[in-house]
């Protein structure tokens, strides 16, 4: 492995070197062995994954650091924030150039703690580990872990619970909210900060005519493709501070997040969030929301009499946010459906098929994949308004006919999950692992590795299973 020191390159007041405290009677958890194999981990780290993924073995080229930052929670200025229970204990160059920021999470207090004890659960550290794996395998681009490990040792929440730590790896762990951080603590940074967030992870845009706009332009545009991708995919993330969302639009920081079951675009998983700020429908505009406080951060960069055409400029590249979701929101339904991207009517064709979801409180993935197998007898069967079904289909089937079906059809088996992340199937593997047997989350681990294949030989009928109607979703606790 071909570990890097980027990071620590930055001024000190940005960080604090120090060691994790390890896990108290660690073991096994779960080890993502092909993800340790594509960072070049040597066989003798390999051998010591448990020793590594428990804060017990450091990397001698690298001196741990947890990062401080700061960020608007549930749209409301909190301050200093930064890493209260994780550090960074390596930045690894692959041999394609990419860069992976190795992260241990449970690690211990740091100066940022603030008045959490450092640690994380078992049972969060599970939801994490297999969201990160789950998005990662349905491409969309997301943090996963190279592994986790459980304890014997208790960290008290609403209960005592087992304390785990987790090996979280990410191309990026600088949140908007670094940018904050910076203007309210120490402004003399910024400068400094993005030239070096550009050389890292936007090295294209240092040949542009003005670097830091098309920075700001390329944050806006993959920012809102992630969000794209968790809309097609049903991902709620459930947290969507700025600080917990980065500068290279990966999935980062898994709380309160739910793969959503039936279609109910204003369905919020987090138990905290009692105004439905993160709601699956609302994630679009809090992430054009997000990015207008971040670009906000960026005005200081320019001289005061180039102020207020900075500003117009930044103003611009945000425009750019909503047509960009759109237009990726837009081909991603069109190949779930099986409709031509072209045809005038697939869109409004798409959305009549989401209302019939909304409308008749359909699973949202398995309706998908009813369509792709042309159970529309079945779809309908689940209908009580047939005729707003029976609508649908003949638009459906006339948009497709004399079209290149064999084609569509190819498409919409390689972008509807057959399986995705069901909170009852985390909650299965959540408490057999709180009895140190780990078999379901390696099970869901190897399903969920390939969610557009179906897998008889390790799949159960539940995985499968759309929520009863008469049983409500789970909402999630923050508590992690
Ligand atoms: P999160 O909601 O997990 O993104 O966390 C928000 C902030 O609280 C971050 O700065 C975390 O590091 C911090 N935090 C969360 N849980 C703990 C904990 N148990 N101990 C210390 N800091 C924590
Ligand atoms: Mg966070």
């Amino acid at each position: 492995m071909h570990i890097i020191s980027q990071y620590p390159t930055l001024d000190a007041r940005l960080y604090h070197q120090q060691q994790p405290s390890p896990l108290m009677g660690a073991k096994a958890g779960h080890f993502n062995q092909a993800l340790a194999e594509q960072l070049q981990w040597s066989a003798a780290d390999q051998a010591q994954w448990v020793e590594i993924c428990s804060g017990q073995q450091t990397f001698p080229e690298f001196t741990p650091l947890a990062m401080v930052y700061a960020g608007h929670q549930f749209g409301q200025w909190a301050g200093q924030l930064g890493d209260g229970r994780g550090v960074l204990i390596a930045q690894v160059i692959q041999t394609d150039g990419q860069t992976t920021d190795l992260h241990l999470k449970g690690a211990g207090k740091t100066p940022y703690s603030r008045m959490g004890d450092g640690r994380a659960v078992l049972r969060s550290v599970i939801r994490e580990y297999l969201a990160g794996h789950a998005l990662t395998a349905l491409g969309v681009p997301s943090s996963n872990a190279v592994g986790f490990t459980s304890s014997t040792q208790a960290v008290q929440r609403e209960q005592r619970e087992p304390g785990a730590m987790m090996l979280r790896s990410s191309d990026c762990h600088i949140r908007l909210g670094h940018f904050e951080w910076i203007n309210q603590y120490a402004p003399d940074l910024l400068k400094d900060f993005v030239d070096h967030c550009i050389t890292w992870h936007y090295p294209a845009c240092l040949t542009a005519e003005q670097p830091v706009l098309a920075f700001a332009q390329q944050v806006i545009q993959r920012t809102a493709i992630m969000i794209a991708k968790w809309q097609l995919c049903g991902f709620a993330h459930g947290v969507m501070n700025t600080d917990n969302l980065n500068i290279t639009g990966s999935t980062l920081d898994f709380g309160p997040y739910g793969f959503m079951e039936r279609f109910r675009p204003s369905w919020i998983n987090n138990h905290s969030d009692h105004t439905g700020r993160y709601s699956y429908k609302q994630q679009p505009s809090i992430g054009h929301w997000n990015l207008w406080v971040w670009v906000n951060n960026l005005i200081p960069l320019a001289a005061a009499d180039e102020k207020e055409s900075f500003k117009k400029d930044l103003v611009a590249c945000l425009a750019h946010f909503e047509p960009t979701f759109l237009e990726h929101y837009r081909l991603g339904l069109c190949e779930k459906i099986g409709l031509p991207d072209f045809h005038k009517d697939s869109f409004d064709c798409a959305m009549a098929f989401l209302n019939i979801l909304q409308s008749e409180q359909l699973d949202y993935s398995q309706s998908f994949i009813l369509l792709q197998q042309q159970h529309y007898q079945k779809l309908k069967d689940d209908c009580l308004n047939t005729r707003a079904f029976d609508e649908f289909l003949i638009q459906y089937q006339q948009i497709r006919s004399g079209q290149d079906t064999a084609t569509l059809d190819a498409k919409m088996q390689q972008v509807n999950p057959v399986y995705i992340l069901r909170n009852h199937m985390l909650q299965t593997a959540i408490e057999l692992a709180e009895q140190d047997d780990f078999s379901e989350v390696d099970r869901l681990f190897q399903l969920l590795s390939q969610p557009y294949t179906r897998q008889a030989d390790l799949e159960r009928a539940a995985d499968l299973a759309p929520l009863p109607s008469d049983q409500p979703e789970i909402m999630v606790s923050c508590s992690s």
